[in-house]
């Protein structure tokens, strides 16, 4: 239960003055939160929460106070005035309309206070002829003479303290006025009560640090843009709050799957002969990376907890056969594996490489997808519950309620960025025995990141290049030389060459993605010939893999596709990756793209062609890291740093954390401290019972890792 204290933060933001539904809908949208997402969904409106997370994005500083003859156009300025005259709004010579404009001076020259929709009543008894006023506004120049539109404030000489000096600017919506949003944050930092201190003290004391409370209220109240700074002193201590808050759910997750009672996993040791066999099989040799690997996984299967083990490996770094080697690991103990991929056409293409290998050392395997039907697949399900099946791939159909094995002692689950911490642990349900659990990602994520989504898990990387494999010769050019490329490309064609071509990824819609292939395709098949093929999101399963099928075989030779081939797919022979509209997409989605060639020993070429020259400097920086280096890990890095960790691999749909404080961009360190500060907490006090634990779950609770708290619990 979350603990009372919290309360007045979780109650809604309806509950503020000035906030009814109309307003509240709009802080939803202005926010963005979960609630205002999901909208229409009857889910909760925003909280105060929600309104006392959001910092900030900028200041308006009051403190300018020139003489109007002195005063600088386009500046922010408090100005002292007499009202002289009012023109009321009228039509101009030429028709057009003229605003309200009020004559206003001071001892040094003149201004004009503009209103383009006005009460005419209302504006006089703000500005009464004859009267001395404080306005408070943007000072513009307009043909030649000052003026200032709609004034932010307009007060009386005896009120001049009520202009704040220096007002915090919110991110909005084109629909909330600012100050609106500006008012109900306000109301809301009014109900933010004390909150017992979670943090260690000395730590605090050699940090500089207030605690929770005001530095949240000092976050909202920058005096200059150093305080807008991500490394401003307030700031930090929220970032940190919030970083230990994930890597303290983490760690008590980590903890509770291995540590204790009938979750606790068990062992799996196996005897080597299947893996011996199908070693013996394959036309290459294990590299030291790759064997380090498997090494790693024997070690965590035989021991008695349970193994969760991120594997991370650039795209065709030699995963699989990592994760063949696993299962029959599996196997050999006496026990089944399952794969997971996260496509169809992925399980297909696993079941194909995997069964061949399985063949080798006389394992079982089948596949499992969505379009297995019938007699069939109730077959199939019965043979894996009797434990005929020894290995079972498929799609993520593969942990539906239906499927039951004899004994699940591995899940090996591919390209998993999808997914979060809920999703593994639903993995973790499976069968009586809680089985290990290996994640396999292809997309290399940065050591900052990776620690705030797969803090539970250890971690092994494949790293280096397999042998006779060569850097994807990389270049980028603008649309303009289109006929360039085409004709590269049939010279390419000509000597046996195959080639991918991505189309533009538009975001808007996926049917003006869909047109924009098919138009590449066939601009494309009138001057290269019969030999384009087309592959999209919207075709069914078994449409795709005849596309692919082709593909593979030959009978095409040109692949235009959407990003649908993004993921795994293994085309040796491809060698040529045409990416137009390349500044529309991600770093690591391009590297994951180019991954797609140079599979094969073959001399491989990537062209990436973008459309609106020139580029911009991010987009610029982008593509030339690619050009630079082919290095998933170096990009990675590279791609937080220009993105910054919210852009990064599309996380909103991903499952990684999102951070309201912390940017990792720029908290790397604190994220280091955050983790080896859960560490020692836990080690410490295990179950939160101390006076420290018990802040410390409030702060679990704050920053919503209830689930954290339930393992805690359940443990
Ligand atoms: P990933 O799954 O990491 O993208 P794969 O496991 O599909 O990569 O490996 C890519 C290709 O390299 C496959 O064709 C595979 O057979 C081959 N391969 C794997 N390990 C080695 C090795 N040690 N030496 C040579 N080729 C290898
Ligand atoms: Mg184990």
């Amino acid at each position: 239960m979350r603990p009372a204290i919290l309360n007045p933060l979780f109650a809604d933001a309806r509950s503020l003055s000035g906030v009814g539904p109309r307003i509240e809908k709009l802080i939803a949208q202005a926010l963005d939160t979960e609630a205002g997402r999901a909208g229409h969904a009857g889910r909760a409106g925003p909280r105060i929460l929600d309104l006392v997370f959001h910092l900030p994005a900028g200041l308006v500083d009051r403190r300018y106070q020139p003489k109007l003859a002195a005063a600088e156009p386009g500046r922010i300025a408090t100005i002292a005035l007499t009202v002289v005259d009012h023109k009321p709004a009228v039509r101009g010579q030429h028709g057009q309309r003229l605003p309200y404009r009020v004559l206003c001076t001071d001892d040094t020259a003149a201004i004009e206070i503009v209103f383009f929709t006005a009460f005419e009543d209302h504006i006089k008894r703000l500005l009464p002829p004859g009267s001395q006023r404080i306005v408070s506004g943007r000072i513009d120049s307009f043909r030649g003479r000052l003026q200032m539109s709609h004034p932010d404030f307009i007060v009386a000489p005896k009120d001049a303290a009520s202009i704040p000096d220096v007002e915090p600017v919110y991110r909005t919506t084109e629909a909330l006025n600012a100050r609106i949003l500006g008012r109900a944050v306000r109301n809301a930092l009014d109900r933010l009560g004390e909150l017992p201190e979670w943090q260690d003290a000395p730590y605090l004391a050699r940090q500089g640090w207030s605690g929770f409370a005001d530095s949240l209220r000092a976050a909202h109240a920058p005096k200059s843009e150093s305080d807008l700074a991500l490394t401003a002193k307030a700031r930090m201590r929220l970032a940190y709050d919030e970083l230990l808050a994930n890597q303290l759910a983490l760690a008590l997750i980590r903890a509770s799957m291995r540590g204790r009672g009938d979750r606790r996993g068990r062992a799996l040791a196996g005897n080597g002969i299947l893996r011996g066999k199908v070693l013996a099989a394959l036309p290459f040799q294990l590299t030291n990376a790759q064997e380090k690997t498997i090494g790693e996984i024997e070690t965590d299967m035989a021991a008695p907890s349970r193994m969760m083990r991120l594997l991370q490996g650039d795209v065709g770094s030699g995963k699989t056969v990592v994760a063949m080697m696993a299962l029959l690991i599996a196997v050999e103990a006496g026990t089944q594996g399952a794969f997971m991929a996260p496509t169809e056409v992925l399980a297909r293409q696993h079941a194909t490489v995997l069964q061949k290998m399985a063949e080798a050392a006389g394992v079982r395997l089948a596949l499992l997808t969505g379009r297995e039907r019938g007699a069939g697949r109730a077959n199939l399900l019965a043979a894996l519950e009797k434990g005929e099946i020894d290995i079972l791939i498929g799609t993520h159909a593969l942990f539906s309620e239906e499927v039951r094995f004899r004994d699940l002692g591995l899940a090996v689950v591919d390209e998993q960025h999808r997914f979060g911490v809920h999703q593994r642990m639903q993995l973790q349900g499976k069968g009586d025995k809680p089985a290990d659990v290996l994640v396999m990602t292809a997309t290399p994520i940065p050591r900052t990141l990776q620690l705030t989504a797969y803090g539970d898990m250890d971690t092994s990387r494949l790293t280096g290049k397999l042998p006779g494999r060569h850097k994807v010769e990389t270049r980028v050019l603008p649309i303009a030389r289109l006929r360039e490329v085409v004709e590269a490309l049939r010279r390419a064609l000509a000597t046996g060459a195959r080639a991918y071509w991505v189309c533009p990824l538009i975001v808007e819609s996926e049917k003006s993605d869909l047109a924009a292939a098919e138009a590449r395709a066939k601009m494309l098949s009138e001057t290269l010939g019969p030999k384009v093929g087309l592959l999209h999101g919207r075709m069914k399963g078994p449409e795709r893999d005849a596309a692919m099928a082709r593909f593979k075989s030959g009978e095409t030779t040109v692949l235009v596709a959407t990003t649908v081939i993004e993921v795994g797919v293994d085309v040796p022979e491809a060698s040529i990756m045409v990416v137009e509209h390349a500044e529309r997409f991600g770093l690591a989605q391009l590297h994951q793209l180019r991954g797609r060639v140079g599979r094969g020993t073959a001399r491989a070429t990537c062209l990436l062609v973008y459309h609106h020259p020139p580029l911009g400097p991010t987009a610029k920086a982008r593509l030339e890291a690619l050009r630079r280096t082919d290095d998933g890990f170096v990009i990675a890095e590279e791609d937080l740093r220009l993105r910054g960790a919210g852009e990064l691999l599309g996380v909103k749909q991903s499952g990684l954390p999102q951070f309201h404080f912390a940017d990792l961009a720029v908290h790397g360190e604190l994220l280091a401290a955050a983790r080896d500060d859960a560490r020692l907490i836990l080690a410490k006090d295990p179950e939160l019972n101390s006076a420290r634990g018990q802040a410390l779950c409030v702060l679990l609770y704050l920053f919503e890792r209830d689930e954290a708290v339930r393992y805690l619990r359940a443990g």
